[in-house]
């Protein structure tokens, strides 16, 4: 299920005792790399010598969470998604 703020209401997963976890995913195809994502969380998203974020299919921490929503927030063409699983 893939999670977007201009879609869905966001739930608070967390309060599942850890049953379910979170991804960021980006639609390559949508992005147009212009980096936002990279700028609001460079501690998860790097850009590639192309500017095209490189974002790795870790579950994300609490922390990272917030700031993950943030950046799906930010992105001008809803490229990126948060997954739950
Ligand atoms: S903010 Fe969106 S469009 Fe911009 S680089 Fe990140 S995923 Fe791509």
């Amino acid at each position: 299920m893939l999670w977007h703020p201009a879609r869905t209401h966001p739930g608070r997963a967390r309060g599942l005792g850890g049953l379910v976890s979170e991804t960021l995913r980006v639609n390559p195809i949508a992005c147009t790399g212009r980096g936002v994502c990279a700028e609001l969380l460079p501690e998860l998203i790097a850009m590639d010598p192309w500017g095209y974020p490189i974002v790795p299919r870790v579950e994300l921490d609490d922390e990272l969470v917030d700031l993950a929503r943030k950046a799906v927030a930010a992105c001008p063409v809803l490229a990126l998604t948060l997954e739950k699983r």
